[in-house]
């Protein structure tokens, strides 16, 4: 299959070119890099069968021309990261909730399947554990920006569903769980490649709250041959929202700690209130856990990568980058 990547100099769209052209498809990136790289895709570019466009999701012509000779898209691309949400919320709405229009519609003219990455996020306050597909999802008010995040990434649901639905194009939408991984950037909030980047340079890793918040995070080396799967199955799955995430529970406390031991820093750690921590307009989540009972059942997910393996990859990336 010939699979066009929108987001594909991200992080994990960076790694689903590496992993779709190791699974024998040819791949066609579409990036904006606004916070993607084509240092990303450096090794992929140099292997037959990639290419790259550089371009705004909501240009839909050009996408549509992205789109050509194409079998299936995985829309990826889309502004990410607690800083650029919450300052900049008409963007995120604007790429978020528009720029997906554009991708499903541009594939819609040839009937192109295509798989929507949506997020944990969707989730909002939900306080049950595991999060199940079908469960109810309850959001803060719109005068708190994260919510613009959540409530865009819903919108992308109904609005790739209902095309579904009602024009019958291939439609799979997935929920990615804290995807992690080496080349993700520490620029935008996230938290393993922050506090890794802290120990490695002395400083002191900032743990926000009393660390007992809880995250599940999962390989982005399982989440991209999940993607992977799914788009080789794609027609078969259509109409189905899969959450894809690693159940395994672990508080930022800990992860800290663990962070320091395979490190080898000698780094303290320092505590932050939320209040501190967070601009005006957000909100922490204490707790999200998924249930992939349903994705084990349909492509046999199994995560397999265990955090001290996702951690000596990040460390590994941070260290090769230091020293280019
Ligand atoms: N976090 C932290 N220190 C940091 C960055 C994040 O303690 O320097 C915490 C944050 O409060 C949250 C967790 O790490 O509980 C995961 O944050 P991230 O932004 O990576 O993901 P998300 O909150 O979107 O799940």
């Amino acid at each position: 299959m010939r699979v066009l990547v929108t987001g594909g100099a991200g992080f994990i769209g960076s790694h689903l070119c590496d992993a779709l052209l190791d699974a024998g498809h040819e791949v066609r990136a579409l990036d904006d890099l606004s916070t993607g790289t084509l240092a990303n895709l450096t090794a992929a570019l140099a292997r037959p069968g990639c290419d790259f466009i550089e371009g705004d999701i909501r240009n839909t012509s050009l996408v549509e021309r992205a789109l050509e000779h194409c079998d299936a898209v995985v829309h990826l691309a889309a502004r990410i990261g607690l800083r650029i949400i919450v300052e900049s919320p008409f963007d995120t709405l604007d790429v978020n909730a528009r720029g997906t229009e554009s991708v499903v519609q541009a594939a819609l003219k040839n009937n192109t399947p295509v798989l929507v990455a949506s997020t944990s996020e969707v989730y909002g306050y939900s306080t049950k554990i595991p999060s199940n597909e079908d469960d109810p999802i309850c959001f803060g008010s719109p005068t708190i920006g994260r919510w613009s995040y959540a409530c865009a990434k819903a919108y992308d649901e109904f609005y790739a569903l209902a095309l579904h639905r009602e024009r019958g194009l291939p439609v799979v939408v997935v929920r990615l769980f804290n995807t992690v991984g080496a080349r993700q950037s520490g620029r935008y909030g996230m938290v393993i490649p922050r506090l890794t980047e802290q120990a490695l340079t002395g400083k002191a890793l900032t743990v926000y709250g009393d660390g007992t918040q809880t995250r599940c995070f999962c390989s982005v080396r399982d989440v991209t041959a999940a993607l992977s799967t799914i788009v080789s199955r794609i027609h078969a799955l259509a109409g189905e929202v899969l959450n894809i995430g690693n159940p395994v529970e672990m508080t930022i406390l800990n992860l800290a700690k663990e962070i320091l031991e395979r490190t080898a820093s000698t780094s303290t750690i320092e505590f932050v209130p939320f209040s501190q921590a967070y601009p005006v307009g957000f909100e922490e989540i204490m707790r999200r856990v998924p249930d992939i009972s349903k994705a084990r059942q349909a492509i046999s997910f199994d995560p397999k990568v265990p955090l001290e393996s996702i951690l000596d990859d990040v460390i590994a990336g941070l260290r090769s980058t230091a020293k280019r």
